[in-house]
């Protein structure tokens, strides 16, 4: 069942004589949110993905949200041929993690979910895009939209305890911008895109101007009360999902249906996806041109002025060299892909990659640290009646309560917890032991009554934390790929024990019987929040970009996704990433129109 009745607008003939206005490379959450405000102001505009184009019906015919486990031959699991990285081989191995491997196709952790298959043609294969360096578990995906056809949804602002971290604790830069001055823009992305959640009025955590809330349910009120004893807060999942509708003829409401946790996306764009979202309503403008299949590798530069005058790219499908012309150029390819593209874009003026005067692009890069969470059991409700907690976007969220009001001994910053309970389409607890009658009666008995949760917790960006080019591997494009330079340090794996410790306490509290506290931390990388590599500040010799997210040394080059970002906070980034591409390229189209671009 679909509930789209429209078709995606017809694409615009792709011009590469034309200086476009602007030229952006990348349709992820960035991308598309630079193209949506540039169009509507006027700007004609090329965007560049190198991915294939899936259309509203060839997505959803890989999303299939609505079908059952037993309708797919495979249970959703991969076909022969197909191998997923495991926790073990980032561990152990070094990247590139596919080298050598005898599987035709590899792909990264996020496939190890139940329903895999639905997310094959959306992960890029790592056979094809290796990197290198130290272990990093980095998630891909090359098709329009990137990303956000498969995100988790979790919509959170942040605070001024982040955009202002260093006067709070002395660690770091502060942005050159505070709440006060892109609280106005996540206003508009609330509005423009829709989010469902519940107002709690706390100053680390920012409400949103939020539609109907997903429902709590028994085991997470109970929790919520519990919790706030402590002096702290359980919220229902934020989530990047329209559930009252919002004026787009492309996605309809959440209709609480569907396999939402599958992480196989949403099949009728409730749940925000940059293309419905964002690049149809701005191709419908007639000012987007889109051409997918567009590897960039290379901002290219004019020589007398030193401006940025277009990008350089191949047919991703028939590696031809190609060319696109802008008078101004926007990178939103995710927060390593764009430094990427900087540290490639070498020239007799910019030797060390453009817009790298200060050495700082690739650096200070930084994300979240994951895996100590906690398993319990409710006992109350063992052999209850089910419950559909499956089809929602999400369950419930913990803000951050460390290094508020308090100071922890032992490390600076925090952590929030992501968690649920319920019913399932995967019930939890079916690998009990035992066989036959008995044990489904055990599964169907137990399903409902498990409670889970797991931290998030801000890595702190280092100068020492990078990427750079590998001066040997080369992508199927013969593209210079990543080296790694990164792993985390001290204070990351103290506020890993911390998170261990609380979440006992908390269930404790709450007199939810502990099964399982995980006290492990998983491979760099897991979060799939990467940010920092081109990050924002006043000095030009300590940043890369201005609170505009425009170069220092390059003014008609702009920077919108999370590089720019000087900070990773706890909260999950996707929310401010388009925020702030929405800020600047407001900026942007001003200083266009007044010829200073
Ligand atoms: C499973 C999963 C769960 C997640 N859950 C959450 C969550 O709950 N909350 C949250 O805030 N975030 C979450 N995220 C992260 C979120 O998806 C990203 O923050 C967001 O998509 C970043 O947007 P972006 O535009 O920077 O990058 P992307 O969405 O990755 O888009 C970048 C685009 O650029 C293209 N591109 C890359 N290189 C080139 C090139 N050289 N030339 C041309 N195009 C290029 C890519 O193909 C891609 O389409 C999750 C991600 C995943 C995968
Ligand atoms: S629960 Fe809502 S957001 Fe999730 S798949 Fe169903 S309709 Fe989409």
């Amino acid at each position: 069942m679909t509930l789209i009745k429209v078709a995606p607008p017809l694409p615009q003939e792709v011009d590469l004589t034309t200086t476009y206005d602007a030229v952006i490379v990348g349709s992820g959450a960035a991308g598309g949110m630079a193209a949506h405000v540039l169009t509507d102001l006027g700007c004609k505009v090329l965007l560049l993905e190198a991915g294939r184009k899936f259309g509203i019906t060839e997505i959803n015919a890989e999303l299939r949200s609505m079908e059952w486990p037993y309708e797919h031959s495979r249970r959703g699991d991969l076909p022969p041929g197909y191998h997923t990285l495991s926790f073990n081989e980032y561990e152990i191995r070094k990247p590139p993690y596919a080298q050598g491997s005898p599987f035709r196709h590899v792909l990264s952790k996020q496939a190890s979910h139940r329903g895999a298959d639905y997310v094959k043609n959306i992960l890029v294969d790592e056979k094809q895009h290796p990197y290198t360096g130290t272990k990093y578990a980095w998630v891909r995906a090359r098709l329009l939209g990137g990303k956000t056809n498969i995100w988790g949804r979790l919509a959170l602002r942040l605070s001024d305890y982040d955009f202002k971290g260093k006067a709070h604790d002395g660690y770091g830069e502060d942005w050159p911008i505070s709440y006060a001055d892109i609280a106005p823009y996540y206003d508009k992305v609330d509005l423009l895109l829709g989010i469902a959640g519940h107002k709690e009025n706390l100053r680390h955590l920012p409400d949103s101007l939020f539609q109907r809330s997903t429902k709590l349910n028994v085991a997470e009120v109970e929790l919520r009360h519990k919790l706030a004893r402590m002096g702290r807060v359980l919220t229902p999942y934020r989530a990047g999902v329209t559930t009252d509708g919002v004026k787009n003829k492309y996605r309809s409401r959440c209709m609480g249906r569907g396999a939402c946790d599958r992480r196989g996306g949403c099949d009728i764009h409730a749940a925000f996806d940059s293309p419905t979202g964002l690049i149809y309503p701005a191709m419908d403008t007639g000012n987007l041109t889109l051409r997918s299949n567009s590897t960039c590798h290379e901002v290219l530069v004019d020589r007398a002025t030193g401006k940025a005058r277009g990008v350089a790219f191949v047919d991703s499908v028939t590696k031809r060299s190609l060319a696109a012309k802008g008078k101004v150029v926007i990178l939103a390819a995710s927060t390593l892909e764009s430094a990427r593209l900087m540290l490639l874009s070498k020239s007799p003026r910019y030797p060390n990659g453009i817009g790298n005067s200060s050495g700082h692009v690739g650096h200070n890069f930084c994300e979240h640290v994951m895996g100590p969470g906690i398993t319990g059991l409710v006992k109350d409700l063992v052999g209850k009646p089910h419950t559909l907690d499956d089809g929602r976007p999400g369950g419930f969220y913990v803000p951050r309560f460390r290094n508020l009001a308090d100071r922890q001994p032992g490390f600076i910053r925090g952590y929030g917890f992501e968690g649920s309970s319920g019913h399932q389409i995967f019930p939890p607890g079916s690998d009990a032991p035992g066989f036959g009658t008995a044990y489904k009666k055990h599964v169907r008995d137990y399903a409902g009554a498990y409670i889970t949760m797991g931290g998030f917790g801000e890595v702190l960006p280092r100068f020492e934390s990078y990427v750079d080019l590998d001066p040997v591997v080369e992508d199927a494009w013969g593209i210079p790929v990543l080296r790694f330079h990164y792993e985390f340090g001290d204070n990351e794996k103290k506020m890993a024990e911390d998170m261990a410790v609380t979440a006992k306490e908390m269930f404790e509290e709450a007199g939810i019987e502990v099964l399982n506290v995980r006290r492990g931390v998983l491979t760099e990388g897991w979060s799939i929040h990467e940010l920092g590599t081109a990050r924002m500040g006043e000095d030009p010799k300590t940043s890369v970009l201005n609170q505009f997210q425009q170069s220092h040394d390059v003014k008609n080059l702009f920077v919108v996704d999370g590089s720019s970002h000087v900070s990773a906070s706890c909260q999950n980034p996707t929310w401010t990433i388009m925020a702030l591409a929405w800020r600047s390229c407001e900026h942007l189209a001003d200083e266009f129109r007044r010829g200073n671009l």
